[in-house]
């Protein structure tokens, strides 16, 4: 076990909304040579429709989009995800810079720029981010269960074995209200709970059957979330918190 090679980390996702073809081409080309997986959106109901599903490590926000005021953009972003939001803007849009810090963007930069410069301010980001989220000003929680454990504020879910497993933020959440009661029969509609996503088209069912394939560590594993019939769900397994 203790000789086993630790596998490659996934390419942390970058989601880059930008209306001019030419500059996303070479944001998400430098950022691929870079080890990241990008993600690009032409318009900003495109990226929020997307956010749905998936949150990135970061997104790359242009201002001028032809659909959405992009500072409108940034604001929604930081109200519902919370994920690091970089800003692009033209060299004349001073007031719109300061604008998108002031509404929680993480940083700007100013067209035309240096990809390579764009990478390394994304990295100081995710570097600044990462330790805020889990060396933390202790208010991060975590659970341990079956040799898992899964960090609330940063939705980090690792298998018995050390491999990180990318959960969406809907996935999170559902294994977070099983984790505050294992071994209970949970229906349905407290599985939806309070944090429901609106206009989030998949079922409950869809869902936590994702949500249990991600939980399977190798075939002979037990089944962690068990289906029973006619009431919902439960968490088959006992779940210790830090803190309590
Ligand atoms: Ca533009």
């Amino acid at each position: 076990m203790s000789g086993s090679l630790n596998p490659a980390p996934e390419p942390r996702s970058i989601f880059v909304v930008e209306d001019t073809a030419d500059v996303a081409r070479v944001l998400c080309t430098t950022l691929t040579n870079f080890g990241f997986r990008p993600e690009h959106f032409l318009t900003g109901r495109d990226f929020l429709h997307r956010l749905r599903s998936e949150v990135p490590a970061l997104c790359i926000i242009d201002l001028g989009l032809p659909d959405m005021d992009g500072i409108e953009l940034v604001r929604k972003v930081r109200q519902n995800r919370g994920c690091p939001i970089m800003i692009l803007t033209g060299r004349h849009h001073v007031t719109d810079r300061i604008l998108g810090l002031e509404l929680g963007a993480d940083d700007y930069v100013v067209k035309p720029f240096e990809p390579r410069e764009v990478v390394a301010r994304i990295n100081s980001i995710l570097r600044r981010v990462d330790r805020a989220r889990c060396e933390g000003r202790g208010e991060h929680r975590i659970a341990c269960f079956a040799g898992w454990s899964f960090t609330v504020d940063c939705n980090r879910l690792v298998a018995p074995g050390g491999r990180e497993v990318e959960l969406s933020l809907a996935e999170a959440r559902l294994l977070e209200a099983f984790l505050e009661r294992p071994n209970r029969i949970l229906s349905r509609a407290q599985l939806m709970g309070e944090h429901e996503l609106e206009s989030l088209d998949r079922s409950i069912d869809v869902r936590v059957s994702r949500l249990r394939r991600k939980l399977q560590d190798g075939a002979a594993a037990p089944e962690l979330i068990k289906t029973v019939y006619g009431a919902g769900y439960l968490l088959n397994t006992p779940v210790e918190w830090s803190p309590e």
